[in-house]
């Protein structure tokens, strides 16, 4: 039996000229933890949230959060990436910070959840946009001393949001942060808590302002490895050669101090069943004075793959790549990324079972 298609994206909406920025949508879902346990959950329309001003999210950064995509697929259907990945990430940084857990199967009713309710905001197939949820974990009972808050709660908003890549591809220019470290050695860069981007935004916003489109961390220790990206993973591809039948080698750094993406853990994969070797070793920057990649990447939830064409650092610029690879994206990432939206949108066969499935997400009025 066919699912009932969902209902059609709302016409209120230009879909043409979405960015990735605020929109009001009908509400999100919002759980509360008090006395050991989870509750039932609501959908709240209002986009304010009320909170103790003892809270331990607003006085000690209390709070972590998520970022994941659902897309209206070619069958029409509305489907989510890989939830259950980002739910187990949120486990990892929830127990970081000291934070009730959400169970697994707490985190996927409440995305789908809070799509049912928002399904008009799914941008239409082929657009390129999608619905970006935003689970948010926060202490939010009151606790001036430093201790974990008493009570805690679960949101997750949904924003629709535009094609990334709207004017198509284009490598962009990326700056090595020296001044500043944004993870510690055993401390929280694997961990997706708010208290690691605030103190970035200075050093981003400085290098955009100069023409950077991304800031490049090393790890703190040395600054001598590459850790990632102020806000995605590095992904890199060497030259093809014959020694890896002629494929070039899919190589991402490893590293305790970074976020484990979803996106690359996806291009792992698919890289895999290309065929292509999977390098995840540290990776000194000298690999990139010696120019060892083809092509070099940022990758994310937001835009999947960003190709990166210069790295600067201290005022010495690399190249990366060759004058192709530089002029648009290289015919390997291009591969990966079409294999990975191919399977977002439904255009391909989606033999890892990323997608999950339309059930939970009937449209529902609560
Ligand atoms: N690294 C950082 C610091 C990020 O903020 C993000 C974005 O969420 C990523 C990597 C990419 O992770 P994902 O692919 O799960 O979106």
């Amino acid at each position: 039996m066919t699912a009932a298609l969902p209902p059609a994206p709302t016409s209120a909406i230009d879909w043409d000229n979405l960015g990735f920025k605020w929109v009001d949508t009908n509400g999100h879902v919002k759980y509360i933890y008090s006395n050991g346990k989870w509750d039932q959950g609501e959908f709240v329309k209002d986009s304010y949230i009320k909170m103790h001003v003892c809270a331990p999210a607003l006085n000690y950064g209390q709070e972590c959060f998520e970022g994941i995509k659902a897309f209206r697929c070619k069958d029409g259907q509305v489907r989510i990436f890989r939830p259950d990945a980002n739910a187990r990430r949120m486990l990892y940084s929830a127990d970081l910070a000291c934070m009730a857990s959400v169970p697994e199967e707490l985190f996927i009713e409440a995305c789908e959840r809070a799509v049912a309710n928002n399904l008009e905001f799914v941008p239409p197939y082929g657009s390129g946009g999608a619905l970006y949820l935003r689970p948010l974990l926060l202490g939010t009972g009151p606790e001036i001393g430093l201790y974990p808050a008493p009570e805690f709660t679960f949101l997750v908003m949904v924003i629709p949001v535009g094609n990334f890549y709207k004017s198509g591809v284009k490598p962009v220019d990326c700056l090595v942060v020296d001044s500043f470290d944004r993870a510690a050695p055993l401390g929280t860069g694997a961990a997706k808590l708010g208290g690691n981007y605030a103190p970035v935004l200075k050093h981003s916003s400085a290098a955009k302002e100069k023409g950077y489109a991304i800031t490049l961390h090393l790890d703190s220790k040395t600054h001598s490895n590459i850790d990632e990206f102020s806000t995605s993973n590095f992904v890199a591809l060497t030259y093809a050669s014959p020694e890896h039948g002629n494929n070039p080698v899919f190589c991402a750094p490893e590293s305790p101090s970074i976020l484990n993406s979803v996106t690359k853990q996806s291009l792992v994969q698919l890289a895999k069943s290309f065929g292509w070797s999977v390098d995840n070793q540290v990776v000194p920057f000298t690999d990139i004075l010696n120019n060892r990649f083809e092509e070099v990447a940022a990758c994310g939830t937001a835009a999947v793959i960003t190709p990166v064409k210069t790295i600067e650092r201290a005022g010495v610029t690399t190249e990366i790549g060759t004058a192709k690879t530089r002029e648009a994206i290289g015919s390997g990432f291009h591969r990966l990324f079409t294999a990975m939206r191919g399977i977002q949108n439904g255009d391909l066969e989606d033999p890892y079972g990323w997608m999950q499935p339309a059930q939970g997400i009937a449209p529902r009025q609560e």
